[in-house]
Order: C-alpha cells, then structure tokens, then sequence
C-alpha cells in the first residue's frame, strides 16, 4: 500500500441509502462483483456507461492501494424478457430471429462487448484473470446453489420449475431491504402472465423445469431444464469472492428485482450477509431521440458514435464528468465537448519531451494530485476530479512549465486517457521511418526476451546517432543532440 492508503474513501450505499466510509472486510483488500451483460443484442451507450463506471471505483479504489478483486458475469441463459421471469429466454428469442444457435448468438455479442470495452480502456475482470464468467459455464454451481436454498426450506418444487419462495423469506408485510418497496408495489405495473402453478405472484424461477421448446437445457436433481436469470449472479459471486461481498454494483434498475432477488438467494442459503455496500449507477437517457447517423429505430452504440468521427476515449470523458449517481443525459454536442475537452489534453500529451516526461516533476503540482484524490474519495466525485485534470494542464502552459508528467501519469491510472501511449506515439510520428521501424523491432525483440537481438537493434539505433532508453511502456527513442 502507498502513503495514499491511509485517506478514507466515501461511497453511497444503496442499503443505507447513505454515503459512508468504505472499510473492506479483509484489509488492503477489495471483493468486487458487478453485474454483466445480457448478450443478445449490442450494448448500448447507456450499457457501456454502467461498465465505465465499474471500470472508475475500481480504478478509484486501486488509487486508494486496494487490491481489487473484480468478477462480472456474461448472461448466456435465463434471462427472459421480463426480468420477473415471464415472456421468452432473451438469448434464444434472438437466435430464432436470426437463425442462429444459442451459443453462436451469445458468442457473436460477448465478443462485441468486449471490443467495445477495449475501445473504451475498460480494464477487464481480475477473477479469474482477464476473463469473464459465462452463466452457462457455471451451471454446476447454479444447482449446488438452489439444492442449498431448498435444504433450508426457501425454495419449493412444482411441474414449472424450482421457486424461491418469497414471502416465507422476506415475512409479513417487510419491505425490500434495498428497494424499500413491499411486495405488491414491486409488481403493480406487472402485467405478464406467470406460471400457474407457482404458490404465489412474488415467487421467482430458480429452474424452470418442463419447457420442451427452450433450447439449452441441461439436467438437474429436479429435471432437465435452464437456470433463472438471478440465480447466476448469487452463485458465480460467491463462487470466486466468498460468502459476504464487499461491493456489488449494477445499475438502478436492478435494485427492486435482480439485486432483491440476489440477496434472497444468497442469504437463505448461507445466513451470512451477501453484500457490505450495494453500488448502482443513475441512467444515461435522452438516447430515444439521439439523432446519430444509421441509429434510427435502436439506442445508440459506440460505432455510431465512432462513425461521426468521434474517439471512444471522449465518451470515458463524457461519462467522467458526470456523478454516477445523476441521470446524464445523452446528446451529440454533450459528447463533442467531451471530444474538445480530450482533444485539449491529448495536444498537451504530444507537446511533452522525453527528457520531461522522465525527469521529476515540479513541486506545485502536487496540491493538484491532493485535489483529484480527494474528488474521487468523495463518493466518486468524477466531475470535480476532471476539473482538477484541466485546471493542471492549464496551469503548466500559464506557467510555461511542463514538469507535471507524473502527476499526470497517476491520475491517468483512474482516467483511463492512456497520456503515455499518446505522447509516445507522438514521439514516434516525429521520428524518420526507417529508426521508427528499428524502435518497433526492439520492443518486439524485448517482448520475446531476446536480448542479444534487442542489444545489436540498440547499438544499431546508437550507431546512426539515436539514445535509446528502457521504459515501462517499452522503448523510447531521441536523437542525440
Ligand atoms: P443488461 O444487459 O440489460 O442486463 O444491462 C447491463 C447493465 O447496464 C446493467 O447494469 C444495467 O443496469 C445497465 N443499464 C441499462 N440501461 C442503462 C442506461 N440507460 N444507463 C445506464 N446503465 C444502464
Ligand atoms: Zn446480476
């Protein structure tokens, strides 16, 4: 841990419904889970807002020294088209349309998300590393989990599937603990039909049992058959993070079914606390109406943003300046301010020497650092700390100082612009082609370890009058004056 550690980090706990001072139950140590997609159509804006979000407490929180141990779920199964289980399995509904498999359908959609999490520099899961859990792949758990809740006597058996019994778990007239909302509130605006034979309206599918046209299925203690949505989400987080979870996120959306739903399942099952502090994030909208190019007739993605000329990097920005828990609304020119306030910093970036950017910084920018942290520990005050970014940069040219590199580089770790990369490839557009391309062979070289070959290609670079310098980012290259 860095001497940062020691600042206490606020956060707005959907449970409390207060902001409080996050404390980990293990120190130094963060258990993360954020809800993932539904993969049977793109992602859209709105989406990829909830996902960057997630990629900012984690960042925050890795500022603050924790190690963050972050799992998000890919959902390849069970979710219908009504998150109260009625209607059809959301995945299966897309491959009849387009006369694709189940799994050809989610495939196809994970690997698009995932590219647009790329395009957005959204650091990916760390548990386990670098992948995503798939529902389908975790099936096993899925049961062991519901045969859990069934032994403690929460879940019954019926021809249509396994249910959650809702009623005996939440008592008599109790509200929902995250939603605040009794029972017949949370359904008054359902209007679907639900399976007959359930004991009661509020009681939500664990199994489905008995749907012979449903195409995945597999076998189970209770029959063949699919998991429910919500079930997932409970056993694939406790599967890698543990019984009680520090952090689970999602959107607001999720707070008076899914996430209800989780901590019913997970609670009943183990008696222990499933979730220390409940996260979610306010909606983008305004996005029915956004007028982008081919958009017509679906909410916006980021290839249409990307298709009128826009850097992915300005939505990060775009989404940065607004708290997470305020509704932000969507519109082009939102975003193409976005775009100026990166391009703004995207110029300074390619301006900084090497000798700059790897010597130490100015003494007067620390208080600036100070500033950016503090926005950031104040419940992820994202705007501000963006402020902080501007105010430094404006600064250094009022100054005619550039010595703020490090500074800059830091808070980058949470603002996900990639300053480094910039300035790099700055650097390297300066440089003629033929050293360029020497440049590349050397990092290549470096990456196999081939240090003979990474040797000879320096001394080469040496030879036709270039210093050549070992960075964390790989080779940097100028001309001796
Ligand atoms: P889904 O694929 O529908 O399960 O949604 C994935 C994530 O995006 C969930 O955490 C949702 O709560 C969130 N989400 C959906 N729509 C929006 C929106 N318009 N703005 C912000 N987050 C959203
Ligand atoms: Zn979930």
């Amino acid at each position: 841990m860095n001497a940062d550690a020691v600042k206490p980090f606020f956060i707005y706990n959907t449970l409390s419904r207060k902001v409080e001072e996050f404390v980990p139950l293990h120190p130094g140590v963060v258990t993360y889970y954020s809800c993932g997609p539904t993969v049977y159509l793109p992602q859209h804006l709105g989406n990829m807002r909830s996902y960057l979000f997630t990629d900012t407490l984690k960042r925050a929180l890795r500022l603050n020294g924790y190690e963050v141990r972050h799992v998000m779920n890919i959902t390849d199964v069970g979710h219908m088209t009504s998150d109260q289980d009625a209607g059809e399995d959301k995945i299966e509904k897309t491959a009849r349309a387009e006369g694709r498999s189940p799994k050809e359908v989610a495939d196809y959609y994970t690997e698009l998300f995932i590219h647009n999490l790329e395009m957005l520099r959204i650091e990916k899961p760390t548990v386990p590393p670098g992948q995503f859990c798939r529902a389908t792949e975790h099936i096993p758990d899925m049961i062991a989990l519901i045969q859990r809740i069934l032994d403690r006597g929460y879940a019954y058996v019926v021809h249509s599937g396994v249910y959650f019994d809702v009623e005996k778990w939440r008592g008599p007239g109790r509200m929902g603990r995250l939603s605040r909302q009794s029972l017949e509130e949370q359904f008054a605006e359902q209007r679907l039909e639900h399976a007959s034979d359930k004991r009661s309206k509020h009681d939500f599918a664990l199994w489905v049992l008995n749907q012979p046209g449903h195409l995945m299925q597999w076998d189970s203690p209770w029959g063949r058959g699919y998991p429910g949505w919500h079930i997932e989400c409970s056993a694939m987080s406790m599967k890698y993070l543990g019984e009680t979870l520090d952090i689970h996120s999602g959107g607001l959306d999720h707070v008076p079914i899914h996430h209800e739903n989780e901590i019913a399942q997970s609670e009943s099952a183990t008696g222990k606390p499933f979730v220390r502090y409940f996260v979610h994030n306010a909606f983008l909208v305004g996005m029915e109406g956004a007028k982008i190019s081919k958009s017509s007739g679906r909410f916006p993605v980021l290839a249409d943003l990307v298709a009128v000329g826009i850097d992915p990097i300005a939505f990060r920005l775009f989404c940065f300046g607004a708290k997470y828990r305020s509704e932000l609304a969507f519109s082009l020119d939102a975003v193409r301010a976005a775009q100026r306030n990166l391009d703004y910093l995207t110029e300074f970036a390619r301006g900084v020497p090497d000798g700059i950017a790897h010597g130490a910084d100015s003494d007067w920018p620390q208080p600036y650092f100070e500033r950016f942290h503090e926005a950031l520990n104040n419940d992820l005050n994202t705007p501000q700390a963006l402020a902080v970014v501007l105010d430094l940069v404006g600064e250094s040219y009022r100054r005619n100082d550039k010595r703020i590199w490090n500074t800059l580089a830091r808070m980058d770790t949470v603002l996900g612009v990639d300053f480094e990369g910039i300035r790099r490839r700055a650097a390297s557009e300066r440089l003629p082609a033929e050293i360029e391309a020497l440049r590349a062979q050397r990092d290549e070289a470096r990456k196999k370890k081939d240090f003979a070959r990474s040797d000879a290609l320096r001394n080469e670079l040496l030879a036709r009058g270039y210093e050549v310098k070992d960075t964390p980012a790989g080779t940097v290259v100028q001309r001796r004056n």
